[in-house]
């Protein structure tokens, strides 16, 4: 006997619809496996008038007593749990479970067969789908072959994966005698490839009660995708995920009671998850993406770097893609900045960026020029350097006592601090408050470090025309060094290469990563001008080396991805294609305004934050543990789109490649979720 060997204990044979012939499938499948030689179990838990129980039980020779193949029977044909409510007897969903990990026990596979679909109630809180999850089971759809069915075998799919089901396959019933017509030609192959699930079988139209020898001539499923146990994994990696992996960022305790969405797969502006649903990439995966996942040149790229060397170490020798993505990073920065050092993220560009500037000093003589000047609201990353640095009291404040002293500015936050004034008075006021502090601390200072035009993390703060230009001619006055770390404004995110373009500066240092390789790889560089690079030229003797280097410094992969990168602005004109686009973007965001909560829209290019206030006359933030923010986010989710939140504020920080189309919907979602969550009536 053609017989395989199977751990699969269980299935739970769920409809689209009553009256798809879910009991017949069942039998039928049923027999199918019984004549590979499988002893077969089945139940139906909660049956509602009819003999489903009765046909099963007869029809595949079950042993089993029919008060354990259905423990609960109501004679009306409702709801279950209106006809289990109309004649006084109560569901124990306990007794259920019992039960089935009785009959479990005794066969290899048992069918279990559900009554109606997924969101059949069970009782007034207790569905279908909260049954199977209890059960542990993987679902088997039986859909109805034609016109309509696309439909509703797509929505059963969605919502068995929404709630955290596993969709094994769907089993089409030909529920009509006749010719197939198109709809049922064409049905299986479709749903297949818009649902990603596999097709188990295709039942031909038979008499219902016809014998099990009719149903062996002329039934067959697909026991390989039956039995494989990477069809639908999804659960076991979430459950893997939750056992292994500490998420950044993360509350685990949060974490732990929701079901992780996993990636799996990535094209364009698109993620696709373990389950096949598709989403808009509304973040660009943190602020790396550029030209879309899975872009052919820098794929290629990538390919044929592997088939030269992965990794070669920097310390002591040097290597091709390294070389050349210095020249052009060089090349495309601001003028002047000439040397570049290379590492693997953006908090490490910022920490070297810091030790550069005070060894600088220090190496010649200056020795009093050791703190670090930066702004209120600031992120430069997580590093303790980075967070010495920082000024998110969320992220930074606990770690204070492990970090060095720095001196704090206050941050160009117009929306929170203008008092009405203009832009350009409030500019000028702001500038003068800068010049007061470097008059002050100048003789202590050895670099001044800022975010320029966009502080990112602090929520998308958009500095007012002028303040970059005016903090560069205030640094240069008073002899500190500018670093300006463009981790997330850089490669093209404000509309230009970078932000310091926008208004002609030339930092001292200046700190990429992030979008640097396209959002492929870690790479981080930390640029400077020769006279800074000068000034670490002595005698070896002297010890004046600027002792730092990361492992991967230089890693050629990374530079190829980067390099290709760079090819692609140049080839694809990138940033010219970007200009409309971000100008459509402007557009639709002011409709935004219309909504009860949003306070302020901040935009810069392609990077902007929707802040969202409880009350918008007086700007009185949601209190975080309303998670606005994160609810909003979770609705987009529902709706396709992945962004993440920094607080109250919603991000929108799309791959600069996205089609205009796309933006729109991104907006369309984006405003959508807005309106119904902070419109919900748990927030008045
Ligand atoms: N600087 C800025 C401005 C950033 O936005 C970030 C990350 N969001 C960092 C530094 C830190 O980069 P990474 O997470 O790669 O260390």
């Amino acid at each position: 006997m053609n017989r395989k060997k199977t751990d699969q204990k269980g299935y739970f044979i769920t409809g689209t619809d009553t009256e798809v012939g879910k009991t017949f499938v069942t039998f039928a499948l049923g027999t199918f496996l019984k004549g590979k030689g499988f002893d077969v179990g089945v139940m139906k838990p909660v049956q509602c008038s009819g003999r489903d129980a009765h046909v099963l039980k007869k029809g595949l020779n079950i042993k089993d007593p029919l008060a354990m193949v259905n423990p609960y029977y109501a004679k009306e044909p409702l709801s279950p749990h209106l006809a289990f409510g109309r004649c006084g007897q109560k569901i124990d969903i306990e007794r259920i479970i019992k039960i089935y990990r009785m009959i479990e026990g005794r066969h290899e596979i048992t069918l279990v067969e559900g009554a109606g679909g997924l969101m059949v109630p069970i009782t007034k809180d207790y569905f279908m789908a909260d049954l199977i999850r209890d059960l542990g089971l993987e679902v088997i759809i039986v859909s109805r072959l034609g016109l309509g069915t696309i439909n509703h075998t797509l929505l059963t799919i969605g919502q068995a994966r929404s709630m955290g089901l596993a969709v094994k396959g769907i089993i089409f019933n030909t529920t009509q005698k006749g010719k197939k017509g198109i709809p049922e030609r064409t049905n299986p192959k479709m749903i297949e490839e818009i649902g990603a699930v596999p097709i188990l079988g295709v039942v031909p139209f038979l008499e219902k009660l016809t014998s099990s020898e009719v149903i062996k001539k002329n039934v067959s499923f697909d026991l390989k995708a039956l039995f494989d146990r990477r069809a639908d994994k999804t659960l076991t990696w979430q459950k893997w995920d939750k056992q292994y992996i500490w998420h950044p960022f993360t509350q685990m305790q949060d974490w732990l009671e929701e079901q992780p969405l996993v990636i799996k797969e990535g094209k364009g502006c698109y993620l696709k998850d373990t389950q096949g649903r598709i989403y808009l990439d509304g973040v660009s995966s943190l602020w790396v993406n550029v030209h879309g996942h899975r872009h052919k040149r820098i794929d290629e790229a990538l390919r044929a770097q592997i088939n030269k060397i992965s990794h070669s170490t920097l310390l002591g020798l040097a290597n091709v893609p390294s070389i050349e993505l210095a020249k052009k990073l060089v090349e495309v920065a601001p003028q002047g900045l000439e040397k570049v050092f290379y590492s693997d993220n953006g908090s490490t560009a910022v920490e070297v960026a810091i030790k550069i500037a005070y060894q600088y000093w220090f190496n010649q003589g200056k020795k009093k020029k050791n703190k670090i000047m930066h702004l209120e609201d600031s992120y430069h990353g997580d590093t303790l350097g980075g967070v010495s640095v920082g000024g998110i009291g969320l992220f930074h404040q606990i770690y204070r006592p492990l970090t060095f002293h720095a001196i704090k500015a206050p941050s160009p936050y117009y929306y929170r601090n203008a008092d009405q004034k203009s832009l350009s008075v409030y500019c000028k006021e702001y500038l003068k408050k800068i010049e007061r502090l470097l008059r002050k601390h100048h003789t202590r200072l050895a670099a001044f470090v800022v975010e320029p035009l966009v502080q990112g993390a602090a929520g998308m703060i958009v500095w007012p025309r002028g303040v970059l230009k005016g903090i560069a001619a205030l640094c240069k006055k008073y002899d500190v060094l500018l670093i300006t770390d463009e981790v997330a404004t850089g490669f093209g995110r404000t509309g230009k290469m970078f932000a310091c373009q926008h208004e002609g500066v030339r930092p001292d240092l200046l700190c990429l990563a992030k979008g640097i390789s396209a959002g492929y790889l870690p790479l981080a560089a930390t640029l400077t001008t020769k006279e800074v690079f000068n000034g670490f030229l002595y005698d070896y003797k002297e010890l004046k080396t600027f002792f730092h280097g990361h492992t991967y410094t230089g890693n050629p992969l990374a530079c190829a991805a980067a390099l290709a990168n760079l090819d692609v602005f140049r080839k694809e004109k990138t940033l010219n294609r970007l200009q409309p686009k971000i100008k459509f973007m402007a557009n639709e965001l002011k409709k935004f305004y219309n909504l009860a909560h949003v306070g302020d829209i901040r935009q810069k290019g392609f990077m902007a934050g929707i802040e969202l206030v409880k009350d918008k006359r007086t700007k009185t933030p949601f209190p975080l543990e309303q998670k606005v923010g994160i609810r909003v986010c979770q609705e987009t989710r529902e709706r396709g789109l992945i962004l993440r939140p920094l607080g109250n504020v919603i991000v929108i920080m799309p791959p600069l490649s996205i089609t205009e189309q796309e933006l729109k919907r991104l907006l369309d979602i984006t405003y959508l979720s807005i309106k119904h969550v902070t419109e919900n009536e748990s927030f008045a």
